[in-house]
């Protein structure tokens, strides 16, 4: 039986001196018991979909990500979560956005998936579905950490839009997957960037930007999502993938370091026979993978090869 798993915890500029090797070993802790959590469920013959949707969960509830509880704020100071899961066997897509009162917004993605006849609803709506199909609502305020706000105090004095752009602050969190089976499947999610307008959404729901899959391959990104948007990530390599035969790999790095600004992105990715790609034009992306064969394996930074 063969299988893979990859996680990231977001791409940004990150400073090795910022990253104490204790803070280091607590992200990896929370990558770690994702990649568990996932690679059970692929272990046991499970399916590619259950094992992102599992580590997704386990990240957005760790708070040092800015997914789920420890999102970032927006510039009124609320969280604002955005999430999405691909199945790329069936080619079916689930994602929301605008959520506020949910702690896993993954759940909501992959109900709208499997029981709605659409693909994408976002609001309190969304949040009304989300009660329907069994999740409670939770209180905005008790998504907030500490660090979030004084991060977000710090944008609205500089009046700036931030990505995650230190070593103490954590990012977006995905994860892809391919099964026993061959089937794959990607799952992302966030609480965007820091001081965003209210009301803005980003690559991470929408299909072919920050979350994609389909036969051949499944991928997650990070970064700044209006250029993950406008250069549709996820499709664009799939379509180098299936259109012009490039290898996962090329098409991948054809993508993020030859047609992509610096430091706007990074992503994850995994090809039908469990191939896969960690690719980044910023200094860092909190990433690690699992196999069949191979204990997790984490980076941090863009000179580290895993
Ligand atoms: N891509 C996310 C967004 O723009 C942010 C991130 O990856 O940290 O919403």
């Amino acid at each position: 039986m063969k299988f893979f798993l990859a996680v990231h915890g977001g791409a940004g500029v990150l400073e090795r001196d910022k990253l104490p090797p204790a803070k280091r070993a607590r992200v990896e802790e929370g990558i770690g018991r994702a990649l568990q959590h996932g690679r059970e469920i692929l272990a046991a013959g499970g399916h590619a979909l259950d094992a992102v949707e599992a580590a997704a969960r386990e990240l957005e509830d760790y708070p040092f990500f800015n997914a789920g509880h420890g999102s970032v704020l927006n510039h009124r100071g609320t969280v604002e979560m955005d999430a999405a899961i691909a199945d790329g066997a069936t080619r079916r897509f689930g994602a929301t956005s605008l959520i506020t009162r949910l702690r896993n917004p993954i759940l909501l993605a992959r109900k709208i998936m499997d029981h709605s006849v659409h693909r994408f609803i976002a609001g309190p709506a969304a949040e009304d579905f989300a009660v329907l199909h069994g999740l409670s609502l939770i209180d905005n305020s008790s998504l907030i950490t500490e660090e979030r706000k004084q991060q977000w105090l710090q944008a609205l004095k500089e009046h700036a839009v931030k990505l995650d752009h230190s070593a103490a602050q954590k990012g977006t969190i995905g994860a892809v997957a391919c099964d026993s089976q061959g089937r794959l499947a990607a799952a992302t999610s966030t609480g965007g960037m820091t001081n965003k307008h209210a009301g803005r959404i980003g690559d991470t729901p929408i299909f072919g930007a920050g979350t994609f899959a389909n036969g051949q391959c499944a991928i997650s990104c990070t970064g700044v999502g209006e250029r993950i948007t406008d250069h549709m990530v996820g499709a664009r390599i799939g379509s180098l993938m299936e259109l012009r035969g490039m290898p996962l790999v090329t098409a991948c790095r054809t993508v993020i370091e030859q047609e992509m600004p610096h430091d706007s992105a990074g992503l994850i990715a995994v090809d039908a026979s469990g191939g896969h790609c960690f690719a980044l034009n910023t200094r860092g992306m909190y990433r690690g993978f699992v196999t069949d064969r191979t204990a997790p394996t984490f980076a941090v930074f863009a000179d580290e090869e895993i």
